[in-house]
């Protein structure tokens, strides 16, 4: 059967170096690759780190995409994205020069080896919420929108 393109959701992060032209390098990379096609970017915000506080503030951002890729080809091509850009992992949630997580994929569930979506942390994280709703306020995620999320407490 014919499916036409999935409309999945990125969150962008990253506190080493130019923060701003790093987001602007992966989000123009994400857009430029075959099977991807950028629909919608948020602004750029401004955020404190989550997880591990000892380090510099991020800048954070949200896209939406059209893409005809599975959801494991858009995590390999968002990792290969963060390579070639220069990521190196060394401590969890320590500082990157960009972060690229696959927030939702159309409506899927999917637990699987390196591969979670939506996205586990979503429903916690403001610096996602935040730039989410504004490209996707009534994006459903675990039974809420993304307005509602936002605006829990
Ligand atoms: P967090 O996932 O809590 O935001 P992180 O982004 O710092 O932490 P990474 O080191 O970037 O974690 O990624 C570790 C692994 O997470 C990746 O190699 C990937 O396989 C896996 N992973 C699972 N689900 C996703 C997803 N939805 N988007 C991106 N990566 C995912
Ligand atoms: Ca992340
Ligand atoms: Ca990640």
């Amino acid at each position: 059967m014919p499916t036409g393109p999935v409309r999945a959701h990125v969150g962008l992060g990253g506190n080493i170096g130019d923060r701003k032209a790093n987001l602007e390098t992966a989000i123009s990379r994400l857009g430029e690759t075959p099977g991807i096609t950028l629909v919608a970017r948020s602004s750029f915000i401004g955020t404190e780190p989550w997880g591990k506080t000892d380090q510099e503030w991020f800048l954070n951002a949200a896209i939406a995409v059209d893409t005809t890729l599975s959801a494991r080809q858009l995590l390999e091509t968002c990792l290969a994205v963060e390579t070639a850009m220069g990521r190196v992992r060394e401590e969890k949630w320590g500082p990157r020069i960009i972060d690229l997580d696959i927030l939702t994929y159309g409506d899927a569930l999917i637990d699987e080896e390196g591969l979670q979506v939506p996205h586990p942390y979503i429903a916690e994280r403001e610096f996602v919420l935040e730039p989410l709703a504004e490209i996707a306020p009534d994006l459903m995620i675990g039974g809420k929108t993304v307005r509602e999320l936002l605006n829990k407490d």
